[in-house]
């Protein structure tokens, strides 16, 4: 019997099914995450690894589990797994894409109306006593509704935000490596080359998958070209936007104000320099993080586990 191995306590209806078919091992907890050195012991046997995207599934590890015949990744992003690797030993990868779009989108949407209209920190001002009088200009923040909305990498979730924007009357400009020419002409969205949509865009999401490309994307010189009321939103992955170099541009009031769902550390440290200014919105990597979705992205994981274990192909294999 084929052996699955599970990185962290999922619900027991959506892993039961697999029980009937399979030997199914799985994490005891669903709060504290494996440590590297715990995967490749507890793993060691498996031909199924279901990971987590804070699992960091790497070369070494890969090679370590010597039966593994797939890893299916709980997230559309699979910058944590070594794939080439994977590749070169024969072990299909999948991950969770589509299912989680529109919910992803969803969040991006409230991290930027959060971080225009200042909505965590002031909500903080009323909790801390601090809310003593109305005032005309007091914790005023930014228009969403006009302005112009720059997307860095119009995938599925970039295009499913951009809609959204399209409802609040927002001119849309996107930066691809590819154009997405039915896109353009469906919605009226703009290509545009990176350095012009950072220069004329009010808010800027980040949307790209992290990749050796990607990584440091938006640096030093990229927040430079920002106008000094535009907004980042980071809900890709952390590590597209270098953290120093953003948190000198927000000091020294190069940009307005960061929403971040990713960062390079997750959980980010408390101590991390960005928590300490009030023009940052935080939140703890929730893209995707509504009961439907992530329940749709298990059944996914679950499904090609399946398929490839019986020979069959799966639905999302990356390689
Ligand atoms: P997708 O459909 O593959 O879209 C990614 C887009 O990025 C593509 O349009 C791609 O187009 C573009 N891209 C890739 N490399 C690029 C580069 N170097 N420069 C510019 N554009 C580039 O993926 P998706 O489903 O929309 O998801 C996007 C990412 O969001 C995921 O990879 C994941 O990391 C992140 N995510 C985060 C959360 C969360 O909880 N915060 C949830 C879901 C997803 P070209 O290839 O034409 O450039």
């Amino acid at each position: 019997m084929d052996n699955i191995y599970i990185t962290r306590k999922l619900p027991e209806e959506i892993v039961e099914p697999l029980r009937a078919k399979f030997d199914v091992h799985m994490w005891h907890s669903e709060s504290i995450a494996m440590t590297y050195e715990e995967i490749k012991i507890n793993a060691k046997g498996a031909h199924a690894l279901w990971t987590m995207l804070s699992d960091n599934i790497d070369r070494a590890l890969i090679e370590s589990l010597s039966n593994l015949k797939v890893i299916s990744n709980f997230a559309v992003g699979y910058n944590n797994i070594d794939v080439e690797a994977a590749k070169e030993h024969g072990i299909i990868v999948t991950n969770t894409p589509g299912v989680l779009t529109e919910t992803t989108a969803d969040l991006t949407f409230a991290l930027l109306l959060a971080t225009a209209r200042r909505i965590t920190e002031v909500e903080q001002e009323i909790r801390s006593g601090n809310w003593t009088s109305w005032s005309p200009m007091q914790y005023t923040g930014m228009d969403i509704f006009g302005a112009t909305l720059g997307i860095v990498g119009m995938g599925r979730i970039g295009e499913a935000v951009a809609r959204r924007a399209k409802g609040f009357d927002m001119n849309v400009l996107y930066h691809n490596r590819s154009r997405k020419l039915e896109a353009e002409e469906t919605y009226g969205f703009t290509y545009a080359e990176l350095d012009d949509l950072l220069k004329q865009s009010d808010f800027v999401i980040l949307l790209t998958p992290l990749t050796p490309e990607t990584k440091g994307l938006i640096s030093e010189r990229e927040l430079n070209l920002m106008k000094n009321t535009a907004t980042i939103i980071n809900v890709a992955r952390g590590g597209i936007v270098d953290e120093q170099a953003l948190f000198n541009a927000l000091t020294s009031k190069k940009i307005w104000a960061a929403g971040l769902d990713v960062f390079e550390q997750e959980p980010v440290p408390l101590d991390h320099p960005l928590l300490t200014l009030p023009n940052v919105t935080v939140l703890p990597h929730i893209g995707s993080a509504s009961i439907r979705t992530r329940q749709a992205m298990m059944e996914l994981n679950a499904k090609d586990i399946e398929a490839v274990l019986e020979n069959r192909e799966p639905q999302n294999r990356i390689v």
